[in-house]
């Protein structure tokens, strides 16, 4: 195989910046946005340009602990409504999203560099989580009553689990809220949600746009810092739940906290999806899907496609249509055309860590068959890239990089192949492309990841349940699975007197 060892990427820029609609300043307690009870402010920034865009409030334990009494206060009130009536309540929010989508997505695309075509997408599949989550909220049940003790019937209701706290990362900033908000609201909960500090805006965007919709206290938003805002919900006394979208680290800090109160916990954390390409699979159809899945959000993406297993005699073969792929991606701005398929890191502090996993790379001594460099200031541009030469158990098959660097291995037996696949500490998403029936029933079964799919990647939908195994986390966002996660059951037993 003759590759080049590098291939020269630019970033197509946008001809102008795009004005966006910024959100109100403060903390959106109880209805309303109010100062934050603390002065320190935090530059949010445009990862394509390094530029400042806006300044929120760093918020404090204070304003935690306002935005939960405002939450416990709203609380009954909102259990008390029938699932019908948050249904419409939902179906209104998605109303509201889909009106004033365009802004969203500018808001969405500024403040993450994120391409038009994902933004577009995540703002698409956060309508339909309320849709989906709106009509799911009027199904959800338990077991029919029954006597199962002499003399006694046994009823068994589905109750809010109360106040939940969610916690969400930079990466899907709106989608991760639509994630959670629609399930905790749809089960009956009153929620406080801290957004990431990279990327606060859509999210205090949505809160501005519902208000009118969500009665006061039901919906919370605090800004600041995963130290203080997040670790304050986490041990709240009076927070119920607590739902984290994010790294492990900050999963396991999070539950440790939970731990003082003995309050639920739903981990939705990293992944490394392996992609396990047989000899017998469409290689040109697998060389597509990881374009795609594995370079989708500049590869910030925690089920990305990164990380290939391919049979050892077909490996020459993917690899070549896979760099063919990549060297015709475009790299850009938002803004810079509905054909841009790759952005920015998220900020420069990701970028150097993604920059720093591909000096790790060299050291190891792997291939770099295309891509590896950063690109041309302004913003946080990496070039996409393909590491070939990687050996069983290298650092680079088991690390998030969480950037658009996608790594390839070859195995020459199936066996091999799945125990290779299940050797991560992660369990979140992993797929098989084969054309056998028998590997696309079997493998997956043998896989340890809460999503496998065959002959695809990275593709979602609200009625299917999302999340991990192992340090993954537990917890399930969309379908039923979440709405039960943010729910509880309660056992009563009638003892009929006869
Ligand atoms: P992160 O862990 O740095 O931050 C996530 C959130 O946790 C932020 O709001 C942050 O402020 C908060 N946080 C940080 N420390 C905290 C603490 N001590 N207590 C409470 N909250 C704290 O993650 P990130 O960099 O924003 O996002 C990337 C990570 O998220 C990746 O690991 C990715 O795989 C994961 N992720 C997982 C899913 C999933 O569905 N499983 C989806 C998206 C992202």
């Amino acid at each position: 195989m003759t590759l080049a060892p590098t291939e020269q990427f630019s970033v197509r820029r946008a001809p102008s910046v795009a004005a966006v609609a910024l959100p109100p300043r403060g903390q959106f307690i109880g209805g309303e946005f109010v100062p934050s009870r603390s002065a320190l402010t935090e530059e949010v920034e445009n990862p394509a340009t390094g530029e400042a865009i806006a300044s929120v409030a760093c918020g404090s334990v204070e304003d935690v602990d306002a935005a939960v009494a405002a939450a416990v206060a709203a609380k009954d009130a909102w259990a008390g409504t029938t699932p019908k009536e948050r249904s419409e309540v939902l179906h209104r929010i998605a109303n509201i999203i889909e009106a004033n989508r365009t802004e969203l997505e500018q808001l969405e695309s500024a403040n993450t560099g994120k391409p038009a075509a994902v933004a577009e997408d995540d703002v698409s599949s956060a309508i339909d989580t309320f849709r989906f989550t709106a009509g799911a909220a009027r199904t959800l049940t338990s077991l029919a009553a029954g006597d199962y003790a002499e003399g006694h019937t046994s009823v068994i209701i589905r109750e809010p689990v109360g106040v939940v706290g969610v916690i969400t990362p930079w990466n899907y900033p709106l989608l991760m809220a639509a994630w959670k908000i629609a399930p905790v609201l749809g089960a009956g909960n009153t929620m406080v949600l801290k957004p990431s500090e990279q990327t606060p805006l859509s999210t205090l965007k949505l809160a501005e746009l519902i208000a009118d919709e969500v009665p006061a206290g039901v919906l919370n938003i605090v800004t600041g810092s995963g130290g203080v805002v997040g670790q304050r919900i986490s041990e709240h006394p009076d927070i119920d739940l607590v739902a984290i979208t994010g790294s492990v680290g900050s999963g396991q800090k999070v539950a440790a906290a939970a731990s003082s109160t003995v309050k639920r916990v739903h981990l939705e954390l990293g992944g490394k999806a392996p992609v396990i390409v047989f000899d017998d699979a469409d290689l040109v159809a697998a060389a597509q899907g990881v374009r795609a899945a594995g370079f989708w959000n500049a590869g910030q993406e925690c089920g990305a496609a990164c990380r290939i297993l391919v049979h050892e005699s077909v490996a020459e073969e993917f690899t070549e249509l896979l760099v063919r792929e990549v060297r015709a991606m475009v790299i850009g701005a938002p803004g810079a055309g509905d054909d841009v398929e790759l952005g920015p890191m998220i900020s420069a502090a990701h970028y150097r860590r993604v920059l720093a996993g591909l000096e790790d790379v060299r050291r190891e001594g792997h291939t770099i068959a295309v891509g590896g460099h950063a690109l041309e200031a302004p913003g946080y541009f990496i070039e996409p890239t393909v590491v070939t030469d990687v050996p069983a158990g290298a650092p680079i098959t088991r690390t998030e990089i969480f950037g658009p660097v996608v790594s390839i291995e070859t195995f020459s037996t199936d066996a091999e192949a799945v125990e290779r696949a299940n050797e991560t500490v992660y369990g979140l998403a992993a797929s098989v492309w084969t054309a056998s029936s028998s590997r696309s029933l079997g493998v997956p079964r043998r896989l340890d990841f809460g999503t496998v799919w065959v002959n695809s990647h990275l593709v979602i939908a609200s009625e299917v349940p999302w999340g991990g195994f192992k340090g993954s986390g537990y917890g399930r966002d969309l379908s039923l699975y979440a709405l039960e996660d943010f729910s509880r059951t309660k056992h009563v037993m009638l003892n009929r007197g006869a």
